[in-house]
This record gives structure tokens, sequence and C-alpha cells, in this order.
């Protein structure tokens, strides 16, 4: 680890402050020009006590903007001293969780993984058209049928085809003789420029795509294509669970990644991230967006300041070993839910780096899934799965009372 390590509270709470102090302050110095203010005093008091101990509820009340890109070029300065806190938790999470080399990346806190994944294919789609001229007919996105739906959205928006994957049943993998089946019909329909979206986590299964089986497959067929991984779900997981991960930017295929802060990493919501290597995230420049002081290549405008910090808080309170261990844990309550659904014979699907258990619903009791609020995948009566998502709430505890209630039933039937 070069940049992630672990910082003691008032240590943290002194950069932040630091931090605030070089952004505009509106409650002292005089700024007439921002549509902008601190939060609304007569609702948000800026002088409550608990504030003092509280960097990131400091900053939401201190509101500063992180409209645009800070890796890029110059910012609007109004609020340097966040931003630059965003950039750290953008290299932290570039170089130290996804093997980047330094200073070699772009990204932006998105307000979700739906618009990282969005801006992803805006930047390759724009990318094609710059490049090659393309048309949108000539560029298709490919991803597999478990993938999240805000690729569908993505494709909608854009105006570029989706050509999905299926997956096999069983493990959850992408079918590769229907891959290739899907690849020729999508060349001889005259597609020339491919988009591919590799799981790093499916929303339902946890499955992690191979990403291999796209680009191995789009190479032998000499036909030109993007990767971006789709690591909302997965990105926090993942690397420190399967520590010979190859998905990341050591893999040289992989132009850009989506994480989301606000799942697994229990950051506020508003919180995704989009990292891409350098060279690809000025394909979106708007060059209408004049008054934002440099450049804006990001497809959200204004984007609160503050969740990055709370990024950076989580970060380097747990620092690497910390978050390792807080990981470890969720794989062990995993381990054990599925050893009690073996001993049960009731068949899951379940990556074993994940903590996610996605149950055949024809094993579990309606009326039991409903008192345990496990998630279907289809709310309607085609639904074949349920999956238990083994968060920090999540204790063996709650887990047993759901073994208990399946045991009872069993007997019962
Ligand atoms: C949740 C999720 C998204 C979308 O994230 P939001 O933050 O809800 O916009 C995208 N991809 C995957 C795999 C997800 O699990």
């Amino acid at each position: 680890m070069k940049y992630w390590k672990k910082i003691g509270h008032n240590k943290l709470q002194s950069r932040i402050e630091e931090a605030l102090k070089e952004n505009v302050d509106f409650e002292n110095d005089t700024s007439l020009g921002y549509p902008a203010s601190k939060l609304d005093d007569k609702v948000f008091y800026s002088d409550a006590p608990f504030l003092k101990d509280a960097p990131t509820l400091k900053t939401y009340v201190a509101n500063p903007n992180h409209i645009g890109c800070h890796t890029f070029g110059s910012s609007e300065s109004a609020f340097k001293g966040t931003q630059e806190i965003e950039r750290e938790v953008l290299q932290v999470l570039a170089v130290d969780f996804f093997k980047m080399e330094d200073e070699q990346f772009d990204g932006y806190i998105a307000p979700g993984g739906t618009e990282a994944n969005i801006q992803a294919i805006w930047v390759f789609r724009n990318f094609y058209h710059h490049k090659f001229d393309a048309k949108n007919s000539e560029i298709a996105i490919l991803a597999s049928d478990d993938t999240h739906y805000s690729i569908p959205k993505a494709s909608n928006i854009l105006s570029l085809d989706l050509l999905g994957i299926p997956v096999k049943y069983k493990d959850r993998t992408i079918d590769p003789i229907a891959l290739e089946r899907i690849i020729k019909e999508a060349v001889a329909n005259g597609k020339k420029y491919f988009i591919v979206i590799a799981n790093m986590g499916t929303t339902m299964f946890g499955s992690v795509d191979d990403p291999d089986v796209y680009t191995d497959l789009l190479e032998t067929m000499n036909l030109d294509y993007k990767l971006h991984i789709d690591g909302a779900y997965g990105g926090f997981v993942y690397p420190f669970s399967n520590l010979q991960s190859k998905i990341n930017f050591s893999n040289p295929k992989v132009s850009s990644i989506t994480i989301d802060a606000h799942k697994m990493l229990q950051a506020p919501y508003g919180t995704g991230v989009y990292l891409s290597r350098k060279g690809l995230i000025e394909n979106v420049l708007t060059k209408e967006a004049e008054y934002v002081e440099g450049m804006d290549l990001t497809l959200c405008g204004s984007r609160s300041g503050a969740n990055a910090i709370a990024v950076y808080m989580i970060l380097f309170t747990y620092g690497p070993y910390g978050w390792y261990e807080k990981i470890s844990v969720l794989l062990m309550r995993t381990n054990w839910f599925c050893k009690q659904l073996d001993q049960m014979s009731i068949p899951y699907f379940r990556n074993e780096h994940m903590n996610i258990v996605t149950i055949y619903s024809s094993h579990i009791p309606k009326d039991i899934a409903e008192k345990f609020d496990l998630v279907p995948e289809q709310h309607n009566d085609n639904n074949k799965w349920y999956k238990v998502v083994i968060m920090d709430h999540v204790e063996i505890d709650s887990l047993l009372e759901l073994i208990d209630a399946l045991k009872e039933r069993l007997k019962l039937g």
C-alpha cells in the first residue's frame, strides 16, 4: 500500500479542518458570485457543539461543491481544500485498490454507481465517435444477463444497442458459445466496436465475470473493444477477499472501473466512484460549461464535497489491515451460513470471495423469505432466487434465526 494507512481520529479531524480552511468560507469571506452558501443556518446550525468532533457533518454544513473533475487540468478554486482530499481518495482507490500506476488515472466521486457506469459508457462511445468517426449503430454494449439495470439505462440514454449475454444457470458464468454467436451476429449486422461491461460482483448473485472470456474472443476475432469493470457491488470486498485478483488496472485491457462507496463501505448515499486510465475522460468534455473553472468532464454538475470527505474518513479510519479484517469477518459469517445450508441440502449460489448467498427459491417458503426480508430476483411468481447479503449488521445470531426457521419447516414438511 502506497498511500493508504490508518490515521487516528484527531489527525483526521485536523486534516479536514485544514482543508475546509482552504475552501471559501461563506460565513466569513465576502464571496458574491456563487449561487451557493453553507447550509441554511435556520435549519442546520453551524455552531452545534457535536459538529466539532464530526468532520464529515461539519463539511456537510460548510457545503463545498465539487463540480467538475479534479484529476485533470484546473478546478474551481473556491473549494480547493476539500477537492484535494477527493484526489487523495481517488489515489488510494486507483493505486492501492486497483493497481494503477501513479498519476495515470482520472476520476471523480459520482452520485452513485449508476452514474459512474453511464459515464464509463459515454466516455467509450465518444472515444469511438472521435477516433473512428463511428456511428452509434456501429457500437454495441456487451454485458451478461445478470448485469445491473444501470447498463440498460445507459444503453437507452446513449442510444447504443445492448447485447445481453446468457449465463449458465448454476454457476452464473458467461456462456462462451452464446457469446461467440452473439458477437458474430452483431458483426454481420454492422457492429464494429464493442463496449464490454464485466461485473466484479453482480447485484443478485455476487458473481464475478472473467473479463478474459470477452477480451480473448474479441481479440481472436480482431475486433475493437473497450472494457469497463462494474465493481459497484464488489469493489470494496473482492480486492481484499481475493488477493490474487487480476481484475484491476494491472490488466492493461481494463480501461475504467465503477465502485460504490455507499454499499459495502457504508458511506452516505450519493457516493459512487468512477476511475479511468488517463487519455479517456476528455472524450466527454462539455465545452459549453464555461462558468465552471477548469473543465467539466463529468455527467453530473454540482455534487457535494462532503461525500468525498465521508469516504476519506472511512478509508483512513480503518486503514488496509482494519478493512481486511472487517471483510474477513463478513466472509467468515458467509462461510458459516453456507455450511448450514449444505447440512440441510439447500442449494444456493455463492462466489467464494463474496458476502452474498443466493438461494434457490424452491427451498425457501415465501412467508419465511418475507419475514426475513430476503430479496427476490423478481418480484413476481417467476422468482427463482432469494438473496442474503451478509453486511455489518447481519450477525450470525440473525442468520441462525433464519436457519432455525428453515429447519423447523423442513421437519414439518
Ligand atoms: C448498485 C449497483 C449499481 C448502481 O449503483 P447505484 O449506486 O444504486 O446507482 C451498478 N452496478 C451494480 C453491480 C450494483 O450492484
